[in-house]
């Protein structure tokens, strides 16, 4: 693992390439609201995987989209080439969180643009050696993954919405990655199994190498195929949740960057394992500000705080 002083990635990480949502959500909170923050499962996942490598964002943006996110990007050395900007609306989202800031509703979706996107891969995508296929529908996610070449790992995130409405688009993807991140009900409501171990292990004969079963406040664990093969670890404990908005899909973004960095050439369990606390970390300072507030200001140092204190905290 090697990074500069500054934090940003070094020449050793490898790109990782980012598909997903690019989105304007509205969130309600039990204490306030804001509205048209910066929002989508891409956005997210590309600020938080920069931190560690470059990423390659592959996604959709109306006419609408503010041109601060896209300074956003590009000050966080965000590759926009794979970013299509076309005639209508950016894909709106908004929600509302109920009084344990855990369960939250979908007030409304606007597809807008995402209606007719189609991912197209700029050629110099095509040979990205780490994938993440942020949360979006199955097919799309798939549609990427045909167009890349030998990749060295594949990481896909999903949502509930998927596994009751597209569920055999998303069994084929499932089949056909080696990482799948999920949270703890999405695992149940894709095995029938409560217990994230059982559900782990049910997808893990479906395809994957590896399941990262996240449980919010609780952690997350990750599952291997190979005996023996088994992670956990707790969340960093933070007091005052602001907005868990794009949690997840930093999660995902801090565990995929970090392995796309990782000095091996094909990751190992243990650097798995040291993605899932990262991820960890990441997501933890995602929780304590609206939108992306915090992670578009947070540095590698940043991160190494959280990742040393959760080590103290967990070790006995
Ligand atoms: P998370 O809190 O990690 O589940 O991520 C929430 C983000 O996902 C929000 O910023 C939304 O814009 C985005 N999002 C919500 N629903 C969808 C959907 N159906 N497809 C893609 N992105 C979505």
């Amino acid at each position: 693992m090697t990074t500069t002083a500054q934090g940003h990635p070094s020449p050793n990480s490898r790109p990782i390439l980012i598909v997903g949502s690019i989105a304007l959500d509205d969130v309600k909170t039990p204490v306030t609201e804001r509205k048209n923050l910066l929002g989508g499962s891409a956005s997210y996942a590309a600020l938080g995987a920069s931190l560690f490598s470059p990423v390659n964002l592959v996604g959709i943006v109306g006419l609408d989209f503010p041109s601060e996110h896209i300074e956003l990007f590009q000050q966080r050395h965000i590759d926009l080439s794979g970013l299509q900007r076309v005639e209508g609306e950016t894909f709106r989202w908004s929600g509302e969180y109920m009084e344990n800031m855990n369960e939250r509703e979908t007030l409304s979706i606007a597809l807008n643009v995402f209606e007719d996107f189609r991912p197209d891969l700029p050629p110099v995508y095509e040979t990205t050696p780490f994938v993440l296929l942020g949360n979006i529908a199955p097919s799309l996610q798939s549609l990427v993954l045909d167009q890349v070449k030998d990749p060295i790992l594949t990481i896909a995130d999903t949502m509930d919405l998927w596994i009751q409405t597209t569920r055999e688009d998303l069994d084929r993807l499932v089949a056909r990655v080696d990482v799948l991140i999920l949270n703890d009900s999405e695992a149940d409501l894709l095995t029938g199994h409560r217990n994230p171990i059982k559900a782990a292990e049910t997808i893990l004969a479906r395809g994957p190498k590896y399941v990262c079963v996240k449980k919010g406040e609780h952690g997350a664990i990750l599952v291997g195929k190979n005996e023996g093969e088994f992670f956990s670890t707790s969340a960093y404990p933070i007091q005052d949740v602001l907005d868990p908005t794009g949690a997840g899909d930093t999660f995902a973004g801090g565990f995929a960057g970090y392995l796309a960095s990782s000095e091996q050439q094909t990751p190992s369990f243990a650097d798995m394992r040291q993605a899932v606390v990262y991820g960890t970390a990441l997501a933890s300072y995602n929780v304590e500000s609206f939108s992306a507030e915090k992670i578009r200001t947070l540095q590698r140092p940043d991160v190494e705080k959280r990742v040393t204190e959760l080590r103290a905290i967990t070790q006995f």
